[in-house]
């Protein structure tokens, strides 16, 4: 399938793509849902108020509305988008002026989050990470925590602090204790980014009634590029007993872009082998359940257009895929709500290039990233762009993630 609208080669968006964003069109302060085609947007509040969608979802500044709605309308409203940008249903392609209205360069617009996100949960689940982890900080010889490979283990995050690409981050002051002296108060130094993908859920369950696993994939609405940004020397100090708290609350960032399901699919994969041990039956699940999807984390020095790529890793590492973290986070009758978000957590795959934060890049800061620029990195200093980009790519055919990066900004003075 092929669109009319002129879409570059080795486009993050093709007409196979079509992921769903809320975005500030020129010369307008409110917010509307959109898709992405080449390097353009589509108005999709415009396209539904002409009638051309079928639906009644997107009449608000967020995706909220439309990921309650449920598979069958997502269903819908993409088979409508493909044939109107396909020029099959030729009412967009052949009326000039709906045109001019409804589509926008994205160079012109400005993105923001794309749902109110109520509630936001952090997983633990790739096994590289943390075995490495473990090996740093526990016990190389029993690097994994004895639940770890019986449950998926997370935390519940905070949701204010969700912020969309583009956005500055301040790094955070706070407690932390180096060596054996009292604690400190100060700005952290030990600055880490987390290469996660995370994803946004679908029309939510009510208090009190489980996900079965085998419902799971009805309840993801897709997924976007996380950096859970983390301060390792506050983390260090403050997360026995009730783990992260400070460390992670100030900024976590997320592309504008979600990829749905539904553009994933040719992608689907096998997961890692889950047989020793076998999980518990409710957390049982298909073994096509993970997803071929190359991310990339680059850091970009204080006033260079130039990068360094730090690491290269593939969301197919992860060992508890998202309808098991569904189904756990569910069991005991926890409800999930329309636009909230969870995240893998760090997606570290098994060598060295594919470790997904600096904790692990570096070892604890031990062997220092030489970038090209000649400076060397243990951790992301004040001024240093992060970049996270991620595609799934097959027989030519590519569905893009687009990006996420935050610039660092310094602390606060105290
Ligand atoms: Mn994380």
């Amino acid at each position: 399938m092929t669109s009319f609208i002129d879409i570059p080669s080795g486009s993050d968006f093709p007409i196979q793509n079509l992921p769903y964003g809320v975005f500030v069109p020129p010369g307008s302060d409110r917010p509307r849902p959109g898709t992405a085609i080449g390097t353009m947007v589509v108005d999709l509040c415009a396209l539904e108020a002409e009638g051309l969608l079928e639906t009644d979802v997107f009449q608000t500044s967020t995706l909220n509305q439309f990921m309650e709605s449920g598979r069958p309308t997502w269903t819908l409203v993409r088979t409508s988008l493909q044939a109107l940008l396909s020029g099959e249903d030729p009412r967009l392609k052949e009326d000039a002026a709906l045109r001019r209205r409804t589509l926008h360069r994205q160079q012109d617009v400005r993105m923001v989050l794309p749902a109110s996100i109520g509630d936001y949960t952090d997983f633990y689940s790739s096994r590289e990470h943390a075995t490495n982890v473990g090996t740093m900080f526990r016990d190389p010889e029993n690097a994994l925590p004895p639940n770890w490979l019986h449950l998926p283990v997370g935390y519940h995050g905070r949701a204010s602090s969700v912020v969309v690409s583009g956005t500055e981050v301040r790094r955070p002051n706070g407690q932390t204790k180096p060596g054996e002296g009292p604690p400190i108060f100060g700005p952290s130094r030990l600055l880490d980014f987390e290469l996660e993908l995370g994803f946004f859920t679908g029309p939510g369950n009510g208090l009190g009634n489980p996900i079965p696993i085998s419902q799971a994939r009805d309840h993801i609405f897709g997924f976007v590029l996380v950096n859970d940004w983390s301060a390792r020397d506050i983390q260090k100090w403050e997360y026995v007993p009730l783990g992260p708290f400070l460390a992670k609350n100030f900024a976590t960032s997320i592309s504008p872009w979600i990829v749905t399901l539904d553009a994933l699919e040719p992608f689907r994969c096998a997961g890692p082998h889950q047989h020793d041990p076998e999980p518990l039956p409710y957390l049982q699940s298909k073994r096509d359940s993970s997803w071929d999807i190359g991310l990339e984390v680059a850091i970009q020095p204080p006033e260079r257009d130039e990068e360094e790529i730090v690491c290269r890793s593939n969301f197919r590492h992860m060992y508890w895929n998202v309808c098991q973290q569904l189904a756990h986070h569910t069991v005991g009758g926890c409800n999930t709500n329309p636009g909230d978000l969870m995240a893998s957590g760090t997606i570290s795959g098994p060598d060295k290039g594919s470790f997904g934060s600096m904790l692990e890049i570096t070892w604890r800061g031990q062997h220092p990233v030489k970038m090209f620029d000649g400076s060397e990195r243990k951790f992301i200093q004040d001024g240093d762009t992060v970049i996270v980009r991620g595609a799934a790519e097959k027989d030519g055919l590519r569905i893009g993630f687009g990006e996420v990066r935050g610039k660092v900004l310094p602390a606060h003075s105290v």
